[in-house]
């Protein structure tokens, strides 16, 4: 009788980018050629516990040119560039620095515009794309200006408050399409690699309960919460005083620039509502000012720390510093400072002609910052809970 044999299926290829370490290193990484996937990083991070390839995996993964197992791992967000593999890394390859780049990297390939990759890889350009954006919408304000009189500071008569009102839905509706074309193309691949479809998410009472502690666990805990980034992140760092410590003073950038997101948006709707015409005077402790006040704070001393941080090399964490990060502080120091010397322009006696036009540079740099973000280092608040959320999945579906 004759044998019957079945013919072993043929492993579909993995297509292969064999220049793509070296297209990280336009991206900050170091040459990570040296790594001998030793794995003293992965003793030494706090996030390999429960895998002990993580974080070396992803840059064999680079050495061997597996673009889309680099764009399509979850675990590249988890990491939250605490500098502990760096310190241990016989071979200097940097690894924090490395995942830093990678996510760089990954930001500039989810986005279809390639502005983000303009901005990571072309530094002039950039600035001068920046400096040329920032131009433009002052120039488009200023064309629309109207008097500079009164008593006070009448600003939205300088600039009326509805062109900014329509400038700033314009300039949402830009961010939103972009950062959902790359949400979207992020969690396709990681869902593709993770095979986890709609119905692991949706699509039964228990998917859904699993999808909802692992939502909470990435939104909530992780990124409003910072959770483990707090936990983790200030380990090794007791001789820094508690103020300068990295878990607190990302913390305070974080919520700082959520905290005048949110103020701007209530500023808006309690117009809206008819409860009180944007621009009106109140006094320093009506809620929403108070809001935008307090933020303004923690945002102006959050970057200052990180911006002092980034120059002095004082942070363990931070090796490296492209322009497009450098901008993103500038951006968020800029809206903050300009906030709040315009504020001291609008307490000041005889409305003082300077204000007006601390007001034209604040709301042109704060447009600016909204516009870029989804193209900058600010991108990682929307991908980062989407990994983390395959993360927690992950770990329901094997506690
Ligand atoms: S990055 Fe450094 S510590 Fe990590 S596996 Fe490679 S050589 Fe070892
Ligand atoms: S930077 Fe920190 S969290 Fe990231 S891989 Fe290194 S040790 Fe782990």
């Amino acid at each position: 009788m004759e044998a019957v044999t079945t013919p072993l299926a043929a492993p579909s290829p993995v297509p292969l980018d064999l220049g793509l370490y070296r297209e990280l290193q336009r991206y900050g990484a170091r040459d990570v050629s040296a790594c001998f996937s030793c794995g003293t990083c992965t003793a030494s991070c706090p996030l390999s516990q429960t895998d002990a390839t993580f974080p070396r995996r992803i840059i064999r993964y680079a050495q061997l040119g597996m673009k889309d197992a680099v764009l399509s791992s979850k675990e590249l967000w988890a990491c939250y560039q605490c500098g502990t593999c760096a310190e241990t890394c016989p071979t200097r390859a940097d690894p924090s620095e490395f995942m830093a780049a990678t996510r760089r990297y990954a930001i500039a390939s989810y986005d279809r515009t390639r502005i983000a990759r303009t901005m990571y890889t072309q530094p002039v350009l950039a600035t001068v794309l920046a400096v040329v954006v920032a131009l433009l919408f002052a120039a488009f304000m200023y064309a629309a200006h109207g008097p500079q009189s009164g008593e006070t500071l009448a600003v939205f008569e300088f600039i009326p408050g509805h062109l900014i009102h329509d400038m700033g839905i314009a300039v949402m509706a830009i961010v939103v399409l972009a950062g959902l074309a790359g949400i979207a193309t992020m969690a396709r691949r990681i869902g593709r690699r993770e095979d986890v479809g709609w119905g692991d998410v949706l699509g039964s009472r228990a998917a859904l309960a699993r999808s909802a502690r692992a939502a909470w666990s990435a939104v909530g805990r992780e990124s409003l919460g910072q959770a483990q980034f707090r936990a983790e992140c200030d380990t090794g760092q007791e001789a820094t005083p508690w103020y300068r410590r990295r878990g607190l003073v990302h913390a305070l950038t974080v919520w700082g620039f959520l905290g005048l997101l949110a103020a701007t948006v209530l500023d808006y709707g309690l117009d809206i509502l008819g409860i009180k015409a944007t621009g009106t005077p109140v006094p320093v402790w009506y809620p929403v000012r108070l809001l935008g006040t307090l933020a303004g704070i923690a945002l102006v001393y959050g970057t200052s720390v990180l911006a002092i941080d980034r120059y002095r090399a004082a942070n363990r964490a931070v090796t490296r510093s492209t322009t497009a990060d450098w901008m993103l502080l500038g951006l968020l120091w800029v809206t903050g400072v300009t906030g709040f010397v315009l504020e001291l322009a609008l307490y000041l006696p005889g409305a003082p002609a300077w204000g007006y036009w601390m007001f034209l540079l604040h709301v042109a740099v704060a447009m600016e910052l909204v516009l870029l973000a989804p193209f900058m280092k600010l991108a990682h608040a929307v991908y980062r809970p989407v990994a983390l959320f395959y993360v927690a999945l992950a770990k329901e579906a094997k506690p």
